[in-house]
């Protein structure tokens, strides 16, 4: 069996979604009364895979929204409780999605392996960060020459190269794809230098450097609100990924010539009966997810109950390969720039 933990995207959503399943006192209480609700097992689903093999598995709402993000024990103790909940029920597999797998590692869960009177047993829970890793580069590869970028000669800039989902990125487009040139962008310079030794090549840029020179820009940073980009500095034509969460790059470029994508979204051959995917807002919420949580069903499918993803730069191109072979054999598709247009225009 897998898992899925999840939040809402906003307070105002949470509680619009507690009164549409009936959980009328908690979706009336202010975000106080929020802040000590326990995690909820919304839904169970079953996958049929291409292949045959069925699976089943259940979606956690870990009861945790964005506006908690700044009360770090509430967040702390909403990622927690929602694993052991998730290991309680007897979960495989459970793959950690939105702020939670962000709340886990900036604020150094690991510490905290005791939750009352369970043992978290690390071995049940992923980030899916090599699933997303290996579905943004794949999101490249198809999409930029459908504007007409050469990838063997375009440059093409990390934002966040230094970070978990980056640095694999940064791998894959050096060693597999081949990209013209690699910016690697991210604030500190230190692990920046780390990264450029361990690729052999690539080269360290601000933001400010990388934008007007590059033609695809791949965002594996949670950038703030605030940020501010002259779409009219960016090359014509310049494919961004939008992979970081959450996904707003769209609002912040207004150029023809600029085609954001949004990145580290898969989609499935056929619908699912779940409803999940309405809190994540998605455009085909029947099919669509985050390459994330598809990390888990695919863990299941391949019987390989792992904390596959975990720590920190610990992602392999082998194992990009096996996500990404499970990934299409279990009927995923990586979200393109002609399906989002399309689901945009229905
Ligand atoms: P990490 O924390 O490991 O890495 C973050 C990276 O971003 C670091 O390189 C950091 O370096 C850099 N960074 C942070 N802020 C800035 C900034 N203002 N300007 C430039 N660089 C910055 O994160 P992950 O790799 O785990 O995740 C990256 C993003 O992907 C997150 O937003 C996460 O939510 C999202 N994600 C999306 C998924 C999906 O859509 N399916 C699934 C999983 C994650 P430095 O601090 O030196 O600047």
């Amino acid at each position: 069996m897998f898992g899925l933990i999840g939040h809402s995207t906003s307070f105002d959503d949470a509680r619009r979604k507690a009164m549409e399943l009936g959980y009328d006192h908690i979706a009336e209480g202010d975000l106080d009364v929020w802040c000590s609700a326990p995690p909820q097992l919304v839904e169970d689903v079953k996958i049929v895979s291409p292949t045959g093999k069925t699976i089943e598995g259940t979606y956690i709402d870990s009861c945790f929204v964005p506006e908690m993000l700044s009360r770090f024990k509430t967040a702390r103790r909403k990622v927690l409780n929602a694993m052991e909940l998730a290991q309680k029920k007897g979960i495989n597999i459970t793959a950690l999605g939105g702020f939670t797998s962000i709340i886990f590692e900036n604020f150094n869960l690991l510490q905290h392996r005791q939750i009352r009177n369970t043992t978290l047993q690390w071995e049940r829970f992923t980030t899916g960060n090599t699933h997303t890793a290996w579905v943004i580069c794949r999101q490249l590869e198809i999409n930029a020459p459908l504007i007409g970028i050469d990838l063997s000669k375009a440059r093409v800039a990390v934002v966040g190269a230094t970070g978990d989902i980056g640095s694999a990125v940064c791998r894959w487009l050096s060693q597999r794809t081949g990209v013209g040139e690699l910016l690697l962008v991210a604030r500190q310079q230190q692990p920046l230098e780390e990264l450029q030794s361990e690729l052999g090549g690539g080269r360290i840029a601000t933001l400010e450097q990388a934008m007007p020179e590059a033609d695809a820009v791949v965002w594996v940073a949670s950038m703030p609100r605030t940020l501010q980009i002259d779409s009219s500095i960016i090359k014509n034509p310049c494919l961004m990924i939008d992979g970081g969460y959450p996904k707003n790059l769209d609002t912040k470029f207004d150029s023809l010539g600029i085609k954001v994508l949004k990145g580290g979204i898969v989609e499935f051959f056929q619908d699912i009966g779940w409803n999940m995917m309405q809190l994540a807002e998605m455009e085909k919420p029947q099919r669509q997810m985050f390459a994330c949580f598809a990390e888990a069903m695919l863990l299941e499918f391949e019987n390989c109950h792992t904390n596959f993803s975990w720590g920190r730069n610990n992602i392999t191109l082998e194992k990009m390969d096996f996500i990404g072979d499970a990934s299409i054999r279990h009927g995923f598709s990586t979200l393109n720039l002609k399906s989002q247009f399309q689901a945009a225009a229905a």
